[in-house]
């Protein structure tokens, strides 16, 4: 490990990566300096790094010399290893006495398939540790100027996916959500989103309530397209599709707070 990092990871009392360790770390939605102290400690010290598409691959260039880089995400929709060879290749590597990381996009417990990478691990007693990351749905929306809960709009907020494991948007309760949610973050909700709004306007919001479509957030393509519920399907169109929907008063506020096009201008 770069010697630097050696120090920093003594100053913060970091623990000692082990071998026939798996750690299971979350990088950030993708700007690199948002992964944790922690994560650049486990990629400056693992031995291996099996990553995915939503990881900011310079984070790799942290990597000791000589440490494995294994790509296992999506590319082109095509997965290049499927969950059970995944697992299996956790278990092999940590039972040959590497250090593995499992560096994913975001945080690992969130919209992440880490609990099903985790509990498998545990079936194989192999000893893993859980570093979170910065989850898109809300370091995205600091990235957007818009603060994820606010006093004077929402003192609640739901998380919830527009993606079900069938491909369909899952059935979750409208009515409920509707009623009971100030304002709802949405991840893989790009596919589905005239049906979302869709129903939540049949649910009783107001059509013309604000909604923000995060795409690329806190990365150099980031774009946000600000619209209402009755433009959602519209909007998200011409949007690409790695994206984060946010529905609800607290959008308003990016008017005020919309600090990187501030700084990119300084
Ligand atoms: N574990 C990740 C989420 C993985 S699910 C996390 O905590 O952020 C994948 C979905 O996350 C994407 O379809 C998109 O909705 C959202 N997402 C992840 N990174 C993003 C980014 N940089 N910008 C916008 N949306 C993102």
């Amino acid at each position: 490990m770069d010697n630097n990092l050696t120090a920093i990871a003594a100053r913060l009392g970091l623990p000692d990566f082990l071998p026939g360790w798996v750690w299971l770390v979350g990088a950030g939605p993708g700007d690199p300096g948002l992964i944790t102290a922690l994560g650049l400690h486990a990629v400056a010290s693992a031995d291996f790094i099996l990553y995915d598409s939503l990881v900011d691959e310079t984070l790799l260039g942290l990597a000791k010399p000589g440490a494995g880089r294994i790509f296992v995400g999506k590319r082109a929709g095509v997965r290049s290893c499927n969950q059970e060879d995944l697992s299996q290749l956790l278990a092999d590597l940590a039972g040959q006495g590497h250090r593995v990381l499992r560096l994913k996009g975001g945080d690992p417990f969130v919209f992440g398939r880490g609990g099903e990478e985790a509990r498998e691990l545990a079936r194989r007693n192999i000893p893993f540790r859980i570093v979170p990351g910065i989850t898109a749905g809300i370091g995205g929306l600091a990235y957007a100027g818009i603060p994820v809960t606010h006093r004077d709009t929402n003192a609640s907020v739901t998380f919830l996916t527009g993606h079900g494991a069938d491909g369909q948007l899952p059935p979750h309760d409208w009515r409920a959500l509707a009623k009971a949610s100030p304002t709802l973050v949405l991840y893989m909700a790009h596919k589905h989103a005239a049906a979302i709004a869709a129903q939540l306007m049949a649910a009783g919001r107001d059509s013309h309530e604000p909604v923000a479509i995060i795409a690329n957030a806190a990365r150099s393509e980031q774009t946000v397209i600000v619209t209402d519920l009755a433009g959602l399907g519209r909007a998200a169109e011409q949007c690409p599709v790695l994206s984060i929907i946010v529905i609800g008063q607290n959008v308003k506020l990016r008017g005020e707070l919309d600090w990187l096009v501030k700084s990119a201008a300084v």
